[in-house]
This record gives C-alpha cells, structure tokens and sequence, in this order.
C-alpha cells in the first residue's frame, strides 16, 4: 500500500483551494516585518519592526479577516501575485514551493504541530518588535529575516 502524498506535492499552486493555499502559511510572520527598499540598487533591506497587528508571540496577524482594512498595505499573496513579489523571506512556504522546493521538517503541515515553526527558530518570535514603539525602521535593519534560517532541531530523548 502506498501513501497518497499531500496536496503541496501534488498540486501547483494554482491548483490549490482556498483552504490549501491558506495552510501553506506557516505562520512564521517574517513577512510581516517592515522592509525598505534602496534607490539606487533597488535592494530589499529586512527590518525587525512588526507590522502593528501583528501578534509577537503567536506570530500569526492579530485581525486577519480585517486586516486589509485596517492595514491598506497589506499585500495579499495569490498564485499570480507571487511572480512580482522580490521581498518573500526564502523560508516562506509559498516562495519554496514556486521554486519547486520542498517543504521543510518543522513547516506544520509536515511536523503536524503549529509549534514547530517556532521552536525551531523559524518565526519571529522573540526577535521582532512592534512598530508602534520601533521609531525609525531605518535604526532597525537586520540580515536574518532575508537568509534562509538554520533551524534548530527540538532536543529529543528517548522514549524509556
Ligand atoms: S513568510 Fe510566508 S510562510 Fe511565513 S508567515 Fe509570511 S506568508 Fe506565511
Ligand atoms: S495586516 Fe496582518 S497579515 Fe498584513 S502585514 Fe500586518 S500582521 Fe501581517
């Protein structure tokens, strides 16, 4: 008997349901982070300031079904949407996927918890900080959000 494999690995992501594409997330909140873009080279420069709704501790938006009101800016991922897009974190699910790489161990569809995304050092947790009190982004540019994590392995024992 063979197992049937998951829809990420079957379906392109234009194929995906709504409630699919919306599970891809995994709610490492890096994209949530305040980015600044420089003139001349055009690069992405990565801040740890937080959009304002978004929830530093469970790293997921704190008013989702409202934050396109609350937040104009607020870019909502699509299929189409992510050919344009140069600022995805290369951790994020969506930008893996797009170029056809696979899903890593503590994504939570594959580690089967929402926690893994954490522990293992993926999301924001405990690193970014809301814009509310940040001040100017620019005293607030960092590397991390823009490298592909070295995630930690959650320490083991064994099962007695
Ligand atoms: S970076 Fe990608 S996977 Fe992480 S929260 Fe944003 S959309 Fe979800
Ligand atoms: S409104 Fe919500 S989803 Fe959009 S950037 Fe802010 S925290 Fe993230």
């Amino acid at each position: 008997m063979t197992d049937t494999p998951p829809f990420w690995q079957t379906r392109r992501l234009d194929e995906m349901t709504a409630e699919e594409w919306e599970a891809l997330c995994d709610g490492c909140g890096r994209c949530c982070l305040h980015k600044l873009r420089e003139d001349e080279t055009n690069e992405v420069l990565y801040t740890n300031v937080a959009c304002r709704l978004l929830d530093l501790e469970t790293c997921r938006c704190s008013d989702y079904a409202q934050r396109r009101r609350k937040v104009p800016d607020c870019v909502q991922l699509t299929p189409e949407a992510l050919a344009d897009i140069d600022w995805l974190p290369p951790s994020c699910a969506y930008r893996l996927l797009a170029e056809g790489r696979p899903l890593a161990w503590w994504h939570p569809l594959v580690s089967g918890s929402p926690d893994t995304v954490h522990q293992a050092g993926i999301s924001v947790r405990g690193r970014a900080l809301s814009e509310r009190r940040a001040g100017l982004l620019e005293h607030h540019i960092v590397d991390w959000p823009g490298t592909m994590p070295k995630p930690r392995r959650p320490k083991l024992r064994r099962v007695d």
